[in-house]
């Protein structure tokens, strides 16, 4: 089985939740709009509020209500800080002991990721590739396209890959496409849980029991 390919979410999978991570992109989409539209930090709240009523992601009312660019978005809203997520010396070790090609699949971009990775210490180089945002051409993870998208673009197949996530809808999207699921963390809901095949506290938890399982 060491065949199967891992494929990782980064944001709340390969680290912990962070509440202040995720803050600082609110503020970043905040900051976005307020300065496109030349508006104050209360309205550009206040529409943000109401664009999150009608819209799953952010992203997807700038093509149908605003004329921006998603890709200038994206790369906006992702570039945070991330120098208060701990460094992960262990996960580094675990994930280099894994036989399988792995890979890392996120609805944010490639610059978030390599800024995380190198934050926490986890080598770049361990994976094959890094697939976006951009590569999904703004459809994401939740839809099911960004999954699809990624098995097209590395000739995969879902019933292959093993995907470690811990977004309640996206882990329901890709059990719907086949994949196999593990979820991490907490967050996600007792509908959800029905389209994990595993369920983990944590990433290493879930590296070190799909290891007994899924390699030689
Ligand atoms: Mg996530």
């Amino acid at each position: 089985m060491s065949t199967k390919k891992f494929v990782f979410d980064l944001d709340g999978t390969l680290y912990r939740a962070s509440a202040e991570i995720e803050k600082l992109v609110d503020k970043a989409v905040v900051s976005f709009f307020k300065n496109k539209l030349q508006i104050d930090e209360n309205k550009a709240v206040e529409l943000i509020k109401s664009l999150r009523e009608r819209y799953y992601y952010d992203a997807d009312a700038l093509g149908n209500e605003y004329p921006f660019s998603k890709q200038e978005f994206l790369e906006y809203i992702c570039d945070v800080d991330v120098s208060s997520l701990p460094q992960d010396k262990e996960l580094n070790d675990l994930l280099r002991k894994l036989p399988n090609d792995k890979y890392i699949i996120t609805d944010s971009t490639k610059k978030h990721v390599t800024d995380v990775l190198s934050q926490i210490k986890v080598d770049k180089d361990l994976f094959k590739n890094i697939f976006d945002g951009h590569d999904m051409h703004y459809s994401f993870k939740c839809t099911g396209k960004g999954f699809a998208k990624f098995l097209q673009k590395y000739g995969l197949s879902a019933s292959e890959c093993i995907v470690f996530e811990d977004n309640g809808d996206n882990l329901r999207a890709a059990k719907k496409l086949g994949f196999i699921t593990i979820g991490i963390g907490n967050k996600i809901n007792a509908e959800d849980v029905a389209f994990c095949d595993y369920l983990y506290k944590d990433i290493k938890e879930a590296l070190l029991s799909v290891m007994a399982i899924f390699c030689d």
